[in-house]
């Protein structure tokens, strides 16, 4: 007998199906803070990167929504009290795709004025750097793993009309793993994506943006819980709410959608200025 113990069918058996996985003691903290809209500072490492900036006062820009009672203008609530030190500690910032609401002219002067290198698809960074920005692609901005993943902001023509949106795998060394889905419905891009590189933290756009004509430019609430349930291992941020008036769903709505459907435990929906801590 070459050891001192023998494991038994019986022991075999009775041992736990599903033991917890052991804590990598390298694995480090990574830090959403939520200010409003999709805008928000992902920390981590010496790095405090400024997500989508829209740094306009209230009602600075016109409604998205073409007709309607609840047409107002843009942007409906001011950034929160946190904002100003938040802004401070920013040492770049990650741009999903270019409309107002991520890039607003305030978030666009804010960048210049400071010199925040703006990182963003390969694809991008020309015309940025045209209007005077410091553009680069995020891929060399040295935290690890990235990888762009085309969204779709909205189906057939509303979707071309829109644009090119990316969203970012990024994987720092020792960090957590977070998907940045950006603006996008529910495409097997997207799908794909999840069930491939399985992130650990997933951001996704849940205001059910509609202009009041033709159909949804971000994931229905249905389209959030099939996402919710194809990545079970994932927590996932919303974001994309009560910021703009063609985003009609609620955090309340949401919050008791998510819950009926058993995902509260999977799924954040920060206030503005919340900041969540993910290990
Ligand atoms: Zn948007």
């Amino acid at each position: 007998m070459l050891g001192t113990s023998q494991t038994s069918c019986e022991e075999v058996f009775t041992q736990p199906l599903n033991r917890p996985k052991p804590l990598n003691p390298l694995k480090k903290t990574m830090k959403i803070q939520h200010l409003r809209n999709a805008t928000m500072i992902l920390r981590f490492d010496a790095h405090s990167l400024l997500v989508d900036p829209m740094l306009s006062k209230p009602k600075s820009f016109i409604p998205f929504r073409l007709w309607g009672k609840n047409r107002r203008r843009n942007p409906l609530v001011p950034l929160p009290d946190e904002s100003d030190q938040a802004l401070k500690t920013v040492t770049g910032i990650i741009l999903t795709h270019n409309h107002p609401d991520h890039f607003d002219s305030a978030g666009q002067d804010w960048a210049k004025t400071n010199k925040i290198p703006v990182w963003t698809d390969s694809r991008a960074v020309a015309k940025l750097k045209k209007k005077g920005q410091n553009a680069r692609d995020l891929r060399t901005a040295g935290i690890g793993t990235v990888e762009v993943i085309p969204s779709t902001h909205g189906r057939g023509i509303m979707g071309k009309v829109l644009g090119r949106v990316v969203g970012y795998y990024i994987a720092p060394p020792h960090q957590p793993s977070i998907y940045l889905i950006g603006d996008s419905i529910m495409t097997d891009s997207v799908m794909d994506a999840i069930s491939r590189l399985q992130p650990d933290i997933i951001v996704a756009p849940a205001g059910a943006a509609n202009f009041g004509i033709g159909g949804d430019i971000l994931f229905s609430v249905d389209e959030l819980v099939v996402l919710a349930k194809h990545a079970p291992d994932s927590q996932i941020v919303f974001n994309h709410l009560e910021a703009l008036d063609h985003c009609p769903t609620t955090r309340d709505g949401l919050r008791a959608r998510m819950h009926e459907e058993g995902l509260s435990n999977q799924i954040h929906i920060p206030e503005d200025g919340e900041e969540l801590e993910f290990n």
